[in-house]
């Protein structure tokens, strides 16, 4: 036997620090309600504290655990905490964390079939899953032309499909010797930002992004949106691909998917539907409407790492013919080639996304649906739903207030109606305060404050506590 020291953590060490950080987490979680949500950390207020360089010595696990609670907590803005109401959630839950924790005990790339096959089976089984859990068109199953890949981002996924979408419209020419400078893509004023990067990223450029003008309820406008494409068309542009979103992160939205998938369908553009943070709702069969029109689509992704208890980052992306995508991001270097890919009875999923590599974030998805069963992610989502609208109510029955955009699920824009500076005022009294964090947006060129619930921990005594403090704060603004 050799006697070389060895800098690993011996296997009991391994267990007793593991024990630590799981109740370290548990305790975390328990506590998180009361700290302040927002953190009140100064720029460079961390590195201060940091040593210069790292240490030379390796150090004992206690310390570190002990900075995490003396340095780096004070620098966390608590996402977990019931009281976050801000941007949109990005809730967790016991089972993911621990399905998170199993995937890096595993330790596993699963860049190919070959290199786990687990990895690759358990991701198709439980994308199909959530094919009729959400109401999704059976196209979008692995068992016919197209099929389901979890993406670290809702960014990646349009990303993804704007790369398949310009290939189909150039017939892999854009592959070949790059996109040409005609093709257009169109999306709604109100679209996440994501699409603007996935169009300077694929060689189709800003400028020739299309913002369509919404409607009243800040939706597509479907009758504008084919006047631009009739008229890029006739200017000799190459239309590919619109994105339809179905609950957009300003207010909720809602794209009139149908009419927009129908003018796909007539002029032979790509769809991508964005359900980023509202598909998750769909696991409700009232919410069911929000895909309606969807199997007019090329494509669609939800984020079950907004709304559905699974850390990030996991975001679902259906394809209804992965030929486009597989064909557009596949490349074979001989050093990947293997017998599983060449059968063509596998998937790879290296080819449905920009990396190679990939983590096992099936487990965590996995253990979440297991877990609680779709019935018990209704129950949740429902929930979470039924305190937005009693939210919302609070919010008309106050004179003082308006909602400044319909509320059909779990977010609420409103503002009192005394103007740009008394929102900001109020905005910026609650966030100091730490009892809860909200964030704003612009609404008809009007700053207003947007209420968000989908923390897996709030409860009603949190919205209404939120509310006290929202009317509280605003008896002391002087006008
Ligand atoms: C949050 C959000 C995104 C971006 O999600 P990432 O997963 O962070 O890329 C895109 N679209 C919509 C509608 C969103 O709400």
């Amino acid at each position: 036997m050799s006697e070389e020291k060895t800098f690993h953590l011996s296997s009991d060490d391994f267990r007793r620090q593991g024990y630590a950080v799981i109740d370290w987490i548990a305790d975390y979680l328990e506590r998180v309600e009361r700290l302040p949500v927002l953190s009140r950390a100064q720029p460079g207020e961390l590195r201060a504290l940091l040593p210069e360089h790292a240490p030379a010595r390796g150090e004992p696990f206690e310390a570190v655990l002990a900075d995490v609670e003396r340095l780096i907590l004070p620098g966390i803005t608590h996402w977990q905490s019931p009281n976050f109401f801000a941007y949109f959630p990005a809730n967790s839950s016991g089972p993911a964390i621990l399905g998170e924790l199993l995937a890096a005990g595993l330790g596993v790339q699963g860049m190919l079939w070959s290199t786990s096959p687990a990895c690759t089976e358990l991701e198709t089984q439980v994308l199909d899953w959530l094919v009729p859990m959400l109401g999704l068109p059976e196209r979008f199953s692995s068992a016919g032309a197209g099929g389901g890949v979890i993406q670290d981002s809702a960014s990646s996924a349009t990303l993804c499909a704007l790369l398949a979408a310009r290939e189909r419209a150039t017939r892999f020419a854009s592959n070949r010797r790059g996109a040409d400078g005609r093709l257009v893509a169109y999306c709604s004023t109100q679209t996440h930002s994501s699409v603007e990067k996935a169009a300077k990223i694929v060689g189709i450029g800003a400028e020739n992004l299309r913002q369509i003008e919404v409607d009243e309820r800040f939706a597509m406008r479907p009758d504008l949106l084919a006047q631009r494409i009739a008229a890029d068309e006739a200017a000799g542009l190459v239309p590919c691909f619109v994105c339809a979103t179905v609950g957009t992160t300003s207010s909720t939205a809602v794209d009139p998917v149908r009419e927009i998938g129908r003018l796909c369908r007539e002029r032979g553009l790509w769809l991508h539907v964005d359900a980023a943070m509202c598909g998750t709702a769909a696991l409700c069969p009232e919410f069911r409407y929000l895909h309606d029109g969807v199997e007019l689509a090329d494509s669609y992704c939800f984020n079950p790492h907004k709304w559905m208890f699974t850390n990030f980052d996991c975001d679902c992306f259906y394809v209804a013919d992965r030929k486009h995508l597989i064909e557009t991001l596949s490349v074979l270097p001989e050093y990947l080639r293997n017998k599983a890919t060449e059968s063509g009875a596998v998937i790879d999923y290296r080819d449905w996304q920009v990396p190679l590599g990939r983590r096992f974030r099936a487990l965590k998805l996995w253990f979440v649906i297991r877990h609680y069963g779709v019935e018990g992610l209704q129950h949740h989502v429902r929930e979470h739903v039924r305190l937005a609208q009693r939210f919302a109510d609070w919010v008309r029955d106050d004179p003082r207030f308006e909602l400044a955009a319909p509320a059909p699920l779990n977010l609420v824009c409103f503002r009192l109606r005394s103007g740009d500076a008394a929102n900001q005022r109020l905005l910026d009294a609650l966030n100091a305060s730490g009892d809860l964090y909200l964030t704003h947006t612009k609404l008809d060129g009007k700053l207003s404050l947007r209420l968000c619930v989908g923390q897996t921990r709030t409860e009603e005594r949190h919205v209404a506590a939120a509310w006290r403090r929202i009317q509280d704060v605003a008896s002391t603004l002087r006008p």
